[in-house]
């Protein structure tokens, strides 16, 4: 991967959860490629141990873990891997996270005559607990128990660097999908949160907030079989100043940036939009 630029992470252990996703893969990538030690960790180890192999092949040092970030006890084993194989972590990237249908409705608004049951229709009064708390889990506590697990190498040296993945639904939630929006205000919300907790520690606490990025889990949502835009896709570009989709290295500078001391050392509890506008238009 071509970096915008490059700082020095030699000595440095990253943890990054949901690595072998598509946005995370690119973070480990670049973290990488800056000289750090990389735990790719996720649910999924066939594409954890891809993202690994990739690095160690581009002569960088990296590992796949699986672990799940809703399960304490597999993050917890997850650190003791990373302890013996890379040593304590320096910077933990919180990329684990994502929607699913379960708390999505189908249609924007809700109109009368969706309110009696119809097949195929799902009304804000059809989601299930079950599909909501999915969602909420996932992004939020998803977030807060790795950060459990793993900040507590950084106050035993009284460094380190936390990067949560919030979104632009963070700040005004888009239609249909309200888990997946209350979660991710939830993310932004504790990214303030803990960086002020952990403000006399020596951990510093920032997420980014992208827009759309065409991966793997928003492909379903912005592209037809045919490859053509998807309705809600138009939509999105039409509010896009920048009138396009972001691609996953526009992200690298920002991640970047929030890693360097020297460069961000004063910036503490941020929650970096990087959406092309999005989130700074009213749509007029
Ligand atoms: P992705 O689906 O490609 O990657 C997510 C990764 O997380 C997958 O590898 C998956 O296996 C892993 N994962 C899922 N559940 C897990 C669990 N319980 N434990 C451990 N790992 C688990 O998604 P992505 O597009 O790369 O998204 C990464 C992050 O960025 C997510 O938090 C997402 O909400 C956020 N985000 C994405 C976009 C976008 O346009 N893609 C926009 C805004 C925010």
């Amino acid at each position: 991967m071509k970096l915008p630029f490059t700082i020095n992470l030699t000595s440095k252990v990253a943890v990054i959860t949901g690595g072998g996703g598509v946005l995370g893969s690119a973070f480990a990538k670049a973290i990488a490629q800056c000289g750090a030690k990389v735990a790719i960790v996720d649910l999924n180890r066939t594409s954890a141990e891809e993202v690994a192999a990739q690095i160690c092949r581009e002569g960088g040092v990296a590992i796949a873990v699986e672990a799940n970030v809703l399960v304490k006890d597999s993050l917890t084993t997850a650190l003791v891997k990373i302890h013996k194989e890379l040593g304590p972590c320096d910077i933990l990237l919180n990329g684990a996270g994502g929607n699913h249908p379960a708390g999505t409705t189908t249609k924007e608004y809700l109109y009368l005559e969706d309110v009696e049951k119809q097949e195929n229709i799902q009304t804000f009064f059809d989601l299930e607990r079950e599909g909501v708390e999915f969602v909420f889990n996932l992004n939020f506590l998803g977030t807060l128990l790795p950060t459990q697990v793993f900040t507590r190498d950084m106050v035993a040296r009284k460094q380190g660097i936390v990067i949560n993945i919030s979104s632009m639904n963070a700040y005004t939630p888009l239609t249909k999908i309200p888990a997946y929006s209350g979660a991710k205000a939830a993310v932004s919300n504790f990214t303030q949160w803990l960086a002020v907790h952990m403000s006399k520690v020596g951990i510093r606490v920032n997420a980014i907030a992208p827009e759309f990025f065409l991966t793997e889990q928003t492909k379903g949502l912005l592209q037809r079989e045919d490859g053509t835009l998807t309705e809600r896709a138009q939509k999105v570009i039409s509010q896009t100043p920048m009138g396009r989709f972001g691609e996953p290295q526009e992200l690298i500078g920002t991640l970047l940036w929030l890693l360097s001391e020297p460069a961000s050392g004063f910036v503490n509890g941020a929650v970096i939009p990087v959406d092309g506008g999005f989130s700074a238009y009213s749509g007029v």
